[in-house]
């Protein structure tokens, strides 16, 4: 029986290639049915705010797996991007992006003889990308960056799952956890606390800015790294880069129930309709796809097919050899299906026994994610409230510690995360917000009401920004200390 899909043909050059992707598909035999849903640009000026169609929602959620097209998101309008909207609602957690040298498209390793083939696995809902921000002052502008634990395990326990499949022998965390010592910290530590599961996956970890270092000097050290969202994101794209650009760079966003899989390429406004658009991104999306359903042969063939006719210089306009005429759209598909069934010079791609991710059917009733240690002990040890202001650091130091109450101390004030009461520097440069940071005296308790009274002390000479309670988990603090404290 054929395995059923949602088909999104997308915006721009988004049905001609899917049109090409497809009918290589079909010459290939793939044992697929496609059922095609309503979304995109023209979907967002019908009025349909998310971009699709009730229709369209119920046949993605019903079948698990959407194969989709770019597709473009009205500006100016207020709507959210259709392409984020759906990895989001959809709980696609794990993007992964494969690179590898493809022969035929010329890179500056290709030249070098260096070979690429490694795979990014990014978080794909937390971190910056909540969108939380706010203007606190006219001149500090604030944005949330969420980390979570379960929401890290889902991501890395995919990454592990995807290494042993692959059969990979690695896997690198990417992080800044030297710095974001509470979010990436937290991801780190959850990557190790994973790994113990996969002994026979050898972990390690790595800064992001020397990760993007050794990806360009020694791309051969790495088989798989999984980072969270924003850091992911850049790397993925450096990533592409190494083996020719977004033209060649598939992505699938991956969920327990539901999975999307696209090219990391826009709608190409400025050539769409003309019929010269590559294919190869969507193509090798689609060979992603079929892996992740199971179906390695038919992947191995068309990727085969795909390999060889890069190596005979068959080159759309976007990459190649200048001196070789490009072909357009259909002549690039009708070419790689002329040779199915051949194999490329240099490395045919070899069937993987490969066990699929399964997709969950079944709906799911209670949310997982939400989970409570029941045994952590958690203690409230005090209070930073950011405050706007002009003073310098020692008058807004008089005046907060006339708002103490007999439970706490002014132990800090920093401004743009640097101390600068009760020690500080001349030379730091001070924006109007500041933080003051009040904690309990030892021996003391002190409650929410307390802090937040203190905050509503404050009130009373300033504008009060925002307040962040101090924490300690286990008697570890869940805070960090300012530059200087
Ligand atoms: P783009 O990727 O569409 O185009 C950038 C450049 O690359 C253009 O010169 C284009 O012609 C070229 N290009 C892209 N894909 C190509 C292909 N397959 N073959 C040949 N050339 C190709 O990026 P953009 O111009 O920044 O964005 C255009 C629209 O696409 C925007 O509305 C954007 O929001 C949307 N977009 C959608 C997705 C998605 O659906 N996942 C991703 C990125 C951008």
């Amino acid at each position: 029986m054929n395995t059923k899909i949602a088909v999104a043909k997308g915006d721009g050059i988004g049905p001609e290639i899917m049109a090409a992707v497809l009918r290589i598909f079909d010459a290939a035999s793939v044992p697929l049915e496609y059922e095609y849903v309503e979304m995109g640009k023209s979907y967002f000026d019908a009025g349909h705010s998310t971009g699709m169609t009730a229709a369209a929602k119920e046949t993605i959620e019903r079948l698990g797996l959407l194969f989709k097209g770019p597709m473009e998101t009205p500006k100016g309008k207020g709507v959210k991007s259709i392409n984020v909207t759906a990895r989001k609602v959809w709980n696609t957690y794990a993007n992964q992006r494969d690179f590898r040298t493809l022969n035929g498209v010329d890179t500056v390793f290709s030249k070098a003889g260096i070979p690429i083939n490694l795979t990014i696995v990014r978080e794909n809902i937390e971190d910056t990308y909540g969108g939380i921000e706010h203007l606190l002052t006219n001149d500090v502008a604030v944005g949330r960056r969420i980390i979570t634990r379960p929401g890290s395990a889902q991501v890395i326990r995919y990454a592990f799952e995807m290494a042993r499949r692959k059969g990979y022998t690695k896997l690198a965390c990417g992080h800044k956890a030297n710095i974001m010592k509470l979010t990436d910290g937290l991801f780190l530590e959850t990557f190790y606390e994973i790994a113990k599961e996969y002994p026979d996956i050898e972990s390690s970890d790595i800064i992001v800015d020397d990760l993007c270092m050794k990806l360009v000097s020694r791309p051969e050290m790495f088989q798989a790294i999984v980072l969270t969202n924003l850091q992911g994101d850049i790397v993925s794209d450096l990533c592409a880069g190494l083996v020719g650009g977004l033209g060649f760079a598939p992505s699938a966003n991956i969920g327990d129930n539901i999975s999307i899989f696209e090219a990391v390429h826009g709608t190409a406004p400025d050539i769409a309709g003309r019929g010269i658009a590559n294919p190869t991104a969507l193509l090798l999306s689609g060979i992603l796809m079929l892996r992740y359903l199971g179906f390695t042969t038919a992947a191995a063939n068309i990727e085969n097919a795909l390999l060889f006719t890069l190596e005979q210089g068959v080159h759309t306009g976007d990459f190649g050899d200048k001196s070789v005429a490009s072909v357009n759209t259909d002549a690039f598909a009708d070419a790689i299906i002329s040779n199915m069934g051949k194999v490329p010079a240099k490395g045919e791609v070899v069937a993987q026994p490969d066990i699929p991710h399964k997709a969950n059917q079944d709906h799911p009733t209670k949310n997982k994610l939400t989970v409570v240690k029941a045994d952590t002990k958690e203690e409230i040890v005090g209070v930073d409230v950011f405050v706007e202001s002009n003073k310098q650091p020692g008058e807004l130091a008089e005046i907060a510690q006339r708002k103490l109450t007999e439970n706490t101390q002014l132990v800090m004030i920093s401004n743009r995360g640097t101390q600068v009461w009760p020690t500080g520097s001349v030379f730091t440069e001070l924006v109007n917000e500041y933080r003051i940071r009040f904690e309990k005296k030892d021996g003391k308790e002190i409650t929410q009401k307390e802090i937040l009274h203190i905050a509503g002390e404050l009130s009373d000479d300033f504008k009060v920004c925002s307040v962040e309670f101090l924490m300690k988990f286990d008697g570890k603090i869940g805070y960090t200390l300012a530059q200087g404290q």
